[in-house]
């Protein structure tokens, strides 16, 4: 055992041939995957079955991922908000939001992201590295461990760009969703990209139930260019495309996330562009109003705006969701945490 890939990255065949070396049997794989997956164990002190000595070898071949809780947030209405340093000083943040029925974790793929969107905070500090999947996973782990298993839905929602670290995500999708993993079922799975074209078109060949949503944010070109510089590369007319197509290829519903800024993006105009832009194929759209940033020149529209543009929506035919602001007293919003323990 030379390597030291941690153990949630390493697939259950391989932890058998590592364990085939320190001279144990294939049952412990299962009662090492078990204690993680099913009883969040988060370090193999935790795992009693295992002798003292198996601990310790496990522990320096085949460690579990370094996610230390350097910060947590907790907001009146529930809201949990962690920051992570990883093995390499790197932060992350993974938010817990609970809501009467059900309790969504919001999760990083990336340490930073490189694509730059004029209203997220993690834009701000530019992109270092993709996480493993050990650390994509661990972020789960912690979460289900700190609230007894309470993790019901998935978000890959937090820092970075999925579709830009793909293979270690869709890695870590399948081992949320695997039985023998975290077991949560697909539809309860999400996964948004700011519109990484050719990540969506892979994306529909996976035959994955797992929901796919689309960070869109604008209804024309201007202003998306403007807010998401992604939109230089992939215009709306081939986002759009490949989102039609996704939906028809899977038969499944594309959401589209659209955030609602004063007198930018929360106009009659917009609301008018947007329902022309979602006419006639699988879609709704999650309404989400702008979390303000410090630094940032944009403002959360006035309440009348707010239900006027829905209104508009809805009498267009447009299915739509307006999300309840969460966590604003503890900086909730995508990156604002990391960025303000590290100015
Ligand atoms: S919104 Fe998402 S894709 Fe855009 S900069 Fe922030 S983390 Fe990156």
């Amino acid at each position: 055992m030379s390597s030291t890939t941690d153990i949630l990255s390493l697939s259950k065949d391989t932890l058998i041939a590592r364990l085939a070396v320190l001279g144990e049997k294939s049952y412990r794989a299962t009662q090492i995957l078990d204690s993680i997956f099913k009883k969040y164990a988060t370090s193999y002190n935790d795992i009693t079955t295992l002798s003292k000595e198996l601990r310790e070898q496990l522990s320096s071949t085949v460690p579990f991922p370094i996610l230390k809780e350097t910060d947590r947030r907790t907001s009146k209405d529930g809201t949990i908000k962690f920051l992570f340093t990883l093995s390499d000083g790197e932060m992350i943040e993974t938010v817990f939001i609970p809501t009467e029925k059900r309790a969504t974790l919001c999760i990083s793929s990336q340490a930073g992201c490189k694509f730059g969107c004029a209203f997220c905070a993690s834009g701000l500090l530019g992109w270092k590295r993709n996480l493993t999947v050990g650390e994509i996973l661990g972020q789960v782990l912690y979460a289900q461990h700190e609230t007894k298993g309470a993790v019901s839905h998935i978000v890959f929602m937090g820092t970075g760009e999925p579709f830009d670290n793909y293979d270690n995500v869709l890695a870590a999708a399948k081992m949320l969703n695997a039985p023998e993993g975290f077991h949560i079922a697909a539809r309860h799975i999400t996964i948004s990209t700011c519109g990484v074209v050719p990540g969506i078109e892979r994306f529909a060949g996976e035959g994955m139930q797992i929901e796919l949503s689309v960070s869109l944010h604008a209804s024309n070109d201007t202003i998306r260019s403007q807010l998401m510089p992604v939109n230089k590369k992939y215009p709306l007319k081939v986002l759009i495309s490949a989102c039609r197509a996704y939906a028809q290829k899977t038969n499944r519903q594309v959401t589209l996330e659209y955030i609602l800024i004063r007198d930018l993006t929360c106009t009659p105009m917009a609301a008018k562009e947007l329902a022309r832009l979602m006419k006639g194929w699988l879609s709704k759209v999650n309404l989400i109003p702008y979390n303000v940033v410090k630094e940032l020149p944009y403002l959360t529209p006035s309440r009348e705006d707010i239900a006027g543009f829905k209104m508009m929506l809805e009498r267009s035919g447009v299915i739509c969701t307006l999300r309840a602001p969460r966590g604003t007293d503890i900086a909730a919003a995508c990156g604002q945490l990391r960025h303000s323990l590290r100015k």
